[in-house]
């Protein structure tokens, strides 16, 4: 039986001539083609062998041929789904982590593309013809629009706090709130970090609250450092205490011993307009003389991934020169993007020309007035999908404010024939992919996170379900 099926399999050469390969031929190449045939029909055989194919699917040469025609166009497009590219973010979660948190701006590009094509004075001194230090034009911008004293630029914030307390507190202790031995998003846990930064965790105070004299309590002859961590994507209410940064500053201070703020998302500017008020500024944190911080680059700031320590010199360098620091440095391409970011910030353009920015201030006028010339055009389409307009909340995302709730207008999505997930499956197929979320079974669109020139893609992709 599995002699037979096996002298039934298709050359590759004859299955090269299917008029249905053809299209893969001039897509991908007759090598890659090959290649991708070989594949599937090595398994093919296994399975024969195994006898785990249908009787059906040996039936001939043509239907053994279709099948591996369909396994091959299979391969072809679970390689393009896992292909890293462009998708349209639907959700309203500025964010997204799932979908590469911050989007760049134009002079963020700008500079990626300049720096990315050619070769630049990444460690090279201009003024002197001599080699340089890595980062200093960022540096010496985020020090004079932050007023800080010296800066340092990692790989992401868990790589600066893991690099910050490897140099301040490794073989000694850490003095950490218990309500702050979190876990962020992708397993960054607290307690872990401290551990593998080679110190000890003395945790102080219970769940809800700690007050300064549980840490002053704790501070022995091993103390290296006192932590606070943002509990950045969860809150802690009812009956609750801590010290301000400005107490804990100053008890370090009177100590002796360095105060490292890990902030997390790292925002530059006051979102108390907005109604978000727990998401603690870097400017704050300075003005409080927290001696050391660090934030993301990719959250609240709207730049590339990157962890920003910023603090007193004389810390900074001590970080700066710790030989892990080597293993944890970013790249050019990260210093092009996150020095337009700053400087965006800097001559005060940030706020509309950062994507970030721009979608947490969007009014919900604003996404009122688009998403109703969206609908209409829709409706006049005659698209076979319902569109209706509904009120509903944007979600930052990222681990940020996780309480906050930025009021938006959402296209509510209904068929008469498709389920919300059949629809949300429909439209994550398109080219481009678009992401949608659904709540209480109705598939939702906030335009809040989606460009307005990608809008003519959104109504392809709408019309194709
Ligand atoms: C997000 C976050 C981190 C990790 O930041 P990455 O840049 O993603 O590495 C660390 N600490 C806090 C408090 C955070 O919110």
């Amino acid at each position: 039986m599995s002699e037979t099926a096996l002298r039934l399999l298709p050359s590759i050469d004859q299955l090269l001539r299917l008029e249905g390969l053809q299209s893969l031929i001039v897509a991908s190449g007759r090598d890659t083609l090959r290649d991708r045939l070989r594949h599937v029909i090595d398994h093919f055989r296994k399975e024969i062998l195994a006898g785990s194919v249908s009787p059906e699917l040996m039936a001939s040469q043509e239907v053994l041929a279709q099948e591996i025609v369909r396994r091959v166009e299979e391969l072809f497009t679970v390689s393009k789904r896992m292909k890293l590219q462009r998708v349209i973010n639907a959700t309203g979660v500025i964010l997204h982590t799932n979908l590469g948190r911050a989007p760049l701006g134009p002079a963020a590009i700008a500079a990626l593309e300049e720096v990315a094509g050619g070769y630049s004075n990444l460690e090279f001194d201009l003024a002197t013809g001599k080699r340089g230090h890595r980062g200093a034009g960022l540096e010496a911008l985020l020090v004079e629009l932050l007023g800080c004293e010296a800066a340092v630029v990692v790989n992401n914030c868990a790589a600066a706090v893991l690099l910050t307390l490897n140099t301040l507190a490794e073989g000694g202790e850490v003095i950490v709130s218990r309500g702050e031995l979190i876990e962020i998003g992708g397993s960054f846990r607290i307690p872990d970090v401290i551990e593998k930064s080679g110190a000890c965790i003395r945790e102080v105070g219970t769940t809800n609250r700690t007050r300064l004299s549980d840490y002053e309590a704790a501070i022995n002859e091993n103390t290296r450092v006192i932590l606070r961590a943002h509990p950045s994507n969860y809150r802690i209410v009812g009956f609750t205490e801590k010290p301000s940064i400005e107490e804990l500053s100053g008890l370090a201070r009177a100590h002796s011993l360095p105060f490292f703020e890990d902030l997390g998302s790292g925002c530059l500017l006051d979102l108390q307009p907005l109604g978000i008020h727990d998401e603690p500024t870097v400017a704050q944190s300075l003005k409080a003389r927290v001696p050391v911080l660090a934030f993301s680059g990719d959250k609240l700031l709207g730049g590339p991934q990157a962890g920003i320590i910023l603090g007193e010199k004389s810390l900074v360098e001590r970080i700066r020169k710790n030989p892990l620091m080597r293993a944890l440095r970013v790249d050019k391409l990260t210093y092009a993007v996150l020095e337009a970011t700053i400087e965006a910030y800097r001559n005060g353009t940030a706020m509309l020309a950062n994507p970030v920015t721009a979608a947490l201030h969007a009014t919900r006028d604003e996404i009122d007035d688009r998403t109703r010339h969206f609908i209409d055009r829709a409706n006049a389409g005659h698209l076979d999908l319902k569109l209706t307009l509904i009120d509903g909340d944007s979600v930052i995302g990222g681990g940020c404010a996780p309480e906050a709730r930025i009021p938006t207008k959402l296209i509510a999505v209904a068929s008469d024939r498709l389920s919300a997930a059949e629809i949300e499956a429909g439209l994550r197929a398109h080219q481009p992919p678009v992401i949608a979320r659904i709540e209480e079974d109705r598939l939702l669109i906030d335009l809040r996170t989606v460009k307005t020139e990608e809008e003519e893609e959104l109504w392809a992709a709408l019309s194709g379900v």
